[in-house]
């Protein structure tokens, strides 16, 4: 292993998944990583997360796949109903929820309690400014003192602060799919038992699935919709938003609305990717949603992080940063790809525009079981999951 000395000090801009799995890489490798995050803490709560393929031998490899899986939804079906509640079409545990299922924040959890005693976390606080000044980086910051790293890491999401600053515009690199979502927390009122429930009205689809063994419950709104205006900040908002797009939509949706409004986490975004030419400039790279998020229609955001974060460690571990960043994009190429390609097209099956989608989607499903392509489209997320052969990294376990 050619440890670059001068290129110990990592600087990594969030706490959700690939910042933490990245952290966690690097101090495998003898590096030392510092991990900034605009949350006072580690996330909790949130809707639920899959993986597949690769991103599990990662999990394994990080000696963290048992507590993953002790954790994990165990969601069995969900049921498509019409306003009265009546079933018209179920879909398996396997479609939704991949191989492995287990809420976001608890994933979050289980990676900060793995890497909180080796590695610092500076929470509550956020990048303002980074100086690439070619034997390093200066970092400014909305609350503490500038520092000094050797490389910096954006692992803050769809929304990302250090791609901002170093690539440029959201707008530039951002693909909005045409669809929304919010999830927030809810009562479990339809006692649901590890199952969910949606509904679909043209361009909306309004749901609930039981959580945290049936505990809670998980509320869920989609709709299909052009590039909106509104502030990322502004949750207020976008609770208007979310209300007055499903104002007067049946089934159990006015009830969802009120529990909404008294719940205690709310998640809003659009379904968008990120397509970026490169995922690195100078000593500063790009790692999960902030460098190729593949969307929540592709339901392989996660394992993107958690591959991409064991990756590009790897070959930080392996040679300096200009060729480490060069193979972390070749080596990661071809699988964002096939995981983005899920999504693209994917949204009609979740969102259906009209009534005669809603009738065809539905008939499809029924008639799933029958199909002789079934198996091709049960297996095409696991297609995606495994479109990369991990390389075996030294210092990380095979
Ligand atoms: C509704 C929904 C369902 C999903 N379902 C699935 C699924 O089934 N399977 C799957 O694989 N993926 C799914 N995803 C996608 C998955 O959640 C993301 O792809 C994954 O969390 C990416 O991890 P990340 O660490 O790159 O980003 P994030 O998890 O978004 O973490 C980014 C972190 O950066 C922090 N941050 C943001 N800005 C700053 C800043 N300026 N400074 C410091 N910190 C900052 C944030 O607070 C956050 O903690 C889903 C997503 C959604 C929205």
């Amino acid at each position: 292993m050619v440890l670059g000395m001068t290129n110990r000090r990592v600087l990594i801009s969030g706490a959700g998944v690939a910042g933490p799995a990245l952290a966690f890489w690097l101090c495998r490798h003898g590096f030392t990583p510092t991990v900034v995050e605009r949350a006072p803490e580690p996330r909790d709560g949130g809707y639920a997360v899959d993986f597949r393929g690769a991103s599990l031998r990662v999990l394994d490899r990080m000696g963290l796949l048992a507590q993953v899986e002790a954790a994990a939804t165990r969601m069995g079906e969900v049921t498509y109903v019409d306003g009265d509640d009546r079933p018209l079409a179920v879909t398996p545990a396997s479609f939704q929820s991949g191989e492995l299922e287990i809420l976001r924040g608890d994933l979050t959890r289980i990676l900060f309690d793995a890497t909180k005693d080796d590695v610092e976390y500076v929470f509550g606080d956020a990048i303002t400014g980074i100086l690439d000044h070619r034997d390093g980086v200066t970092v400014t910051f909305e609350r503490g003192e500038p520092r000094e790293f050797d490389l910096v890491v954006g692992a803050d999401g769809l929304h990302s602060a250090v791609r901002s600053l170093v690539f440029g515009d959201e707008s530039w690199y951002r693909r909005d799919l045409g669809y929304y979502v919010s999830i927030c927390t809810v009562p479990n009122h339809l006692g649901l038992d590890h199952a969910g429930r949606f509904h679909n009205e043209p361009n909306r689809t309004a749901g609930v699935y039981s959580a945290r063994d049936n505990a809670e419950a998980k509320a869920l709104f989609w709709f299909g919709a052009d590039s909106l205006d509104y502030d990322h900040r502004d949750v207020g908002q976008q609770r208007r938003i979310v209300e007055e797009k499903f104002a007067g939509v049946g089934w159990e949706t006015a009830e969802l609305l009120s529990a909404m409004r008294e719940a205690p986490d709310f998640y809003f975004d659009s379904a968008s990717q990120i397509v970026l030419d490169t995922y690195s400039r100078g000593r500063v790279a790009l790692v999960g949603d902030a460098a190729y998020c593949a969307s929540p229609l592709s339901g392989m955001g996660t394992s993107l992080a958690i591959v991409g974060a064991y990756v590009l460690a790897g070959e930080l571990a392996a040679g300096d940063h200009v060729s480490a960043f060069r193979a972390y994009e070749s080596e990661m190429r071809g699988f964002v790809d096939a995981c983005q390609k899920l999504a693209q097209g994917n949204g009609k099956w979740f969102v259906p525009p009209t009534r005669g989608w809603i009738r065809l989607r539905n008939l499809n499903y029924k008639l799933l079981p029958y199909l002789p392509w079934r198996k091709v489209i049960e297996e095409l997320p696991l297609k995606a999951g495994n479109a990369i052969t991990l390389k075996e990294y030294a210092g990380a376990p095979a």
